[in-house]
């Protein structure tokens, strides 16, 4: 038995699961609100108490789990464990010894690693990405993350900073981002960049199901809404949908420009979008892409949907552990 506990540091839920890293099979979950606003310190000490509840709701004797992986929005040194920087959370979350602080706590091995990543591992190894020697995962929530495997490898560059694709250039000239750089395709084609354009709509008068389905309250429009919109047929959403399906394209046949890949895997909350997002990526990697050999490409949607994060974080901790 190779029991490991996965647990996804959300912008909203703290979700926390005992994992079974040779199945994939998740035995036991709890989740509780992060309530970021509270600082840094209040959510760690959540992490834990959430993670002590669950171990002892599951009843497993103390020595049968091997370790934690935690997932992070963010970009944390997964060699030391310390988050430098969460530009997604509320809070100071400068230089946190996360791994160092709560495996005091829990007296078990704690590993760190960004949220997309961990996702990328766990779909390459039970989801979408099962068999696939090298492949991308992109995940279109709030932001844009990113994962790569090359080669059989479950890539991470410098400190686990490899796969921001979020932060790739698609506008040149285009305004800041967050990041420090500019016309980033996040702000393009993120959830919270579709939620901005259906919001644009709706305040220039136009009539679209966007603003029927929020009663015209321009604050409960959201990447959710759009998509029901699209999914009804409505074609002002629809539009909204193939413009960030044709900046994530751009980005995506980028991708494919670097590291060739058998599969690329559409992940996150907006990828419920299905066809809607994935058919306009498809058609611009189609109509710009010469130079890799597309029939071998295949473009799909992630399988283990929100328990892929804490599936991949377990995993993370097990590689840790077992200093693969
Ligand atoms: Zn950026």
């Amino acid at each position: 038995m190779s029991h490991y506990i996965g647990i996804d540091l959300g912008g909203t839920n703290l979700r926390a699961a005992i994992t079974d890293t040779d199945t994939g099979q998740i035995f036991y979950q709890r989740k509780c609100p992060t309530l970021a606003t509270e600082g840094q310190e209040a959510v760690i000490r959540r992490i834990v108490q959430l993670t002590r509840e669950l171990i002892q709701a599951s009843g497993e004797p103390a020595d049968a789990i091997k370790g934690i992986g935690i997932g992070v929005p963010g970009t944390p040194n997964i060699d030391t464990g310390v988050i430098e920087f969460l530009p997604n959370l509320p809070g100071r979350w400068l230089n946190v010894p996360l791994q160092a602080i709560v495996q005091e706590q829990i007296q078990l091995p704690v590993a760190v690693i960004n949220d997309v990543r961990a996702l990328t591992l766990g779909e390459w190894i039970f989801g979408a990405g099962r068999g696939a020697d090298t492949l991308a995962c992109l995940a279109i929530g709030t932001g844009i993350g990113g994962g790569l495997v090359v080669n059989g490898q479950f890539h991470l560059g410098i400190g686990g900073t490899a796969g921001e694709f979020g932060h790739h250039v698609v506008e040149v000239d285009g305004p800041p981002c967050g990041c420090g750089g500019r016309g980033c395709l996040e702000l393009y084609a993120s959830g919270s960049a579709i939620a901005a354009m259906g919001v644009k709509e709706v305040m220039h008068g136009h009539t679209t199901r966007i603003g029927e389905l929020v009663n015209h309250d321009l604050n409960r429009i959201d990447a959710g809404v759009i998509i029901q919109a699209a999914k009804e047929g409505d074609l002002i959403a629809m539009g909204i949908l193939q413009r960030a399906g044709l900046y994530l394209g751009i980005a995506v046949g980028n991708i494919l420009g670097v590291i060739s890949p058998q599969r690329v895997i559409l992940g996150g909350g907006v990828s419920v979008a299905g066809d809607l997002l994935l058919k306009p990526i498809v058609q611009t990697v189609n109509e710009r892409v010469r130079v890799i050999p597309l029939q071998k490409v295949q473009f799909v949607l992630a399988e283990l949907g929100i328990n892929g994060g804490l599936i991949g974080a377990a995993l993370w901790a097990k590689r840790k552990c077992e200093g693969s």
